[in-house]
């Protein structure tokens, strides 16, 4: 049994009010019911991706504390603690980023934002992941476009954008990332040549911590929250994220924002080469 009560109650109490009024009423609790279950099951899985790199630190530790006269050891497990404090802090900053996004609620102030710098943000923070893998990271399209946004947010998805594409690629493959505008949007996608996702997992990679088959790339140390990032912020700048992928050849992902009104009206008729 539940505390409150189940919605034929509350259309008892009202319904004289009208039925209407009594569907928006239940439909309300509803909504509210799912929107705490959901919070339930987002801290749940918190906590439990929290345990994963929090209980691997505290072994490791032990081994360090037991390893104290083999400096080589030593060396390794600090190593492998960097390691899983790197991926606590990971995590911690994309749990913070999906909080703030969570309602999809439509930016108040939205500031004019650069994509030029957005792209070379996002780009920079895979450099190192995509030299230790020799894979060429390619910038395309017109430069100097804006979109009225929130910086932070539109160079957050698109930094997890090129990570994963980065993230499921083999080494020595290439990586694009195009802008185009179209109809009043701007289009950033990013085109990888990786492992690509299989057709009926599309529908859920944007769902908070989920992840395509975790075993088979374990050692990426992912969270499942990067997509989902991606897909509120698409929300809140009236904007969506698409994805198109052939497992085995790869995928790309279609971020889309409305342009900058200003440079809408400038735009000329002909795309300069970039
Ligand atoms: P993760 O931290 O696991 O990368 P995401 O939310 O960013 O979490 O992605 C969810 C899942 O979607 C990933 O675990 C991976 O299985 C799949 N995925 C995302 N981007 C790509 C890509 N470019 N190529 C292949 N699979 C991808």
């Amino acid at each position: 049994t539940r505390a409150s009560g189940p919605p034929r109650n509350v259309s008892a109490r009202v319904a004289p009010l009208g039925s209407r009024l009594v569907l928006a009423l239940v439909e309300d609790r509803t909504r509210e019911r799912r929107v705490e279950a959901v919070r339930r099951d987002f801290v749940a899985n918190v906590s439990h991706e929290l345990k994963t790199p929090v209980g691997a630190i505290k072994l490791l530790a032990e081994a360090v504390q037991d390893a104290a006269d083999d400096p080589e050891a030593v060396q390794r497990f600090a190593t492998r603690m960097l390691t899983e404090s790197d991926r606590l802090s990971h995590l911690v900053q994309q749990v913070i980023d999906l909080s703030r996004l969570q309602g999809d609620e439509p930016l108040e102030s939205p500031d004019v934002v650069d994509l030029d710098q957005v792209i070379a943000v996002g780009v920079d923070t895979s450099a190192i992941d995509a030299g230790a893998k020799d894979i060429k990271v390619l910038v395309e399209g017109r430069p100097g476009i804006t979109v009225l946004g929130n910086e932070e947010q539109v160079s957050a998805a698109v930094a997890n954008l090129v990570a994963n594409a980065v993230h499921y690629s083999d080494p020595g493959s290439k990586v694009l990332v195009r802008t185009e505008v179209v109809d009043g949007f701007v289009e950033i996608s990013v085109v990888d040549q990786g492992i690509g996702i299989p057709t009926d997992e599309i529908d859920r990679i944007f769902e908070r911590f989920y992840r395509v088959d975790p075993a088979r790339h374990r050692s990426t140390g992912g969270t499942g929250l990067g997509l989902s990032i991606v897909k509120h912020v698409a929300a809140t700048h009236g904007g969506e994220v698409r994805v198109w992928s052939v497992e085995g050849q790869g995928s790309t992902f279609t971020l889309t924002l409305p342009l900058h009104t200003s440079y809408d009206e400038a735009l000329p008729q002909e795309p300069v080469p970039a």
